[in-house]
């Protein structure tokens, strides 16, 4: 069954249509891109998808079940994981409880019986870390990460939640280009070994052809194209509204050298 069909969401802000009856369909275990310039409409339709914005007009269907109306967290305990910005309290935390944290959560836990027991899923937690390269720096303090190693963690403790559907809205912003391949490699393994649907957004086009089974086209709030990531690049009405910043969508380059 499809995973998330997404069915003519619309969303308007005062004067300003910020989503036009949009629909799109995702699949487990598929990674998504959705590409447009700024202001097109992607986070308004990450937070129809993810809870945090309710629609004007359409459906949101995970594994045919209508979440249109739910909670963010109803929709986390549906499996609707979602990378956000690091927790308050993240940074003082080690790795390894960051993620234990997590999996407290996630089984419903009581957080009040947390703090005195540090040892509770830690074999969980390591195994969490281990998929994403991690588990060495298990007992690092969280604020002692590099930016790149941040942004592992915080996937690690989004798995916890066991996720059918991430949704990651620019989840490379400020890194540099070969961190960035390198995050989304490890989502895009990550995401097919355990058959999670990706749908993300991306400015860096190298990583949008280089990690995206399928793109959509956003602009101005609807959908141009959809297609692979060859078709999407060939497609003149995306060229046009790329106009001005063309080389946005020539071939990835690889990773030259230092
Ligand atoms: P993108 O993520 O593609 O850059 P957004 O979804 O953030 O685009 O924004 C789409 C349009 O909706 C923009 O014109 C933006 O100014 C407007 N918009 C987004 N969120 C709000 C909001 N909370 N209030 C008013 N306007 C908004
Ligand atoms: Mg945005």
């Amino acid at each position: 069954m499809t995973l998330l069909s997404v069915q003519s969401l619309s969303k308007s802000f005062g004067g300003v249509a910020a989503a036009r009856e949009v629909s799109f369909l995702l699949e487990r275990g598929e990674m998504l891109a959705m590409i447009g310039p700024n202001g097109a409409g992607k986070s308004t339709l990450f937070n129809m998808v993810g809870g945090q914005l309710r629609p004007d007009q359409g459906v949101v269907l995970l594994d045919g079940q209508n979440i249109t109306a739910a909670s963010p967290q109803k929709r986390f305990r549906l499996g609707v994981g979602r990378t956000f910005q690091v927790a308050q309290t993240f940074l003082s935390m080690s790795v390894a409880e960051n993620v234990q944290m997590a999996l407290v959560s996630h089984n419903h836990e009581n957080g009040a019986l947390w703090a005195p027991a540090r040892t509770r899923h830690r074999d969980e937690a390591m195994a969490l870390l281990e998929q994403v390269g991690m588990a060495d720096m298990a007992d690092h303090p969280c604020a002692a990460l590099a930016y790149g190693d941040v942004k592992r963690v915080e996937l690690a403790i989004t798995l916890a939640g066991e996720p059918k559907l991430l949704l990651m809205d620019e989840p490379t912003a400020g890194m540099a280009a070969r961190e960035r391949a390198d995050l989304m490699d490890l989502t895009a393994r990550i995401a097919d070994a355990k058959s999670i649907g990706v749908l993300f957004t991306e400015h860096d086009m190298d990583v949008v052809f280089g990690h995206a089974e399928r793109v959509i086209v956003l602009v101005r709030g609807r959908i141009i194209a959809t297609g692979s990531p060859e078709e999407v690049r060939r497609n003149e009405d995306v060229r046009r509204a790329y106009l001005g910043d063309e080389h946005a969508l020539e071939k990835p380059k690889g990773l030259s050298p230092a």
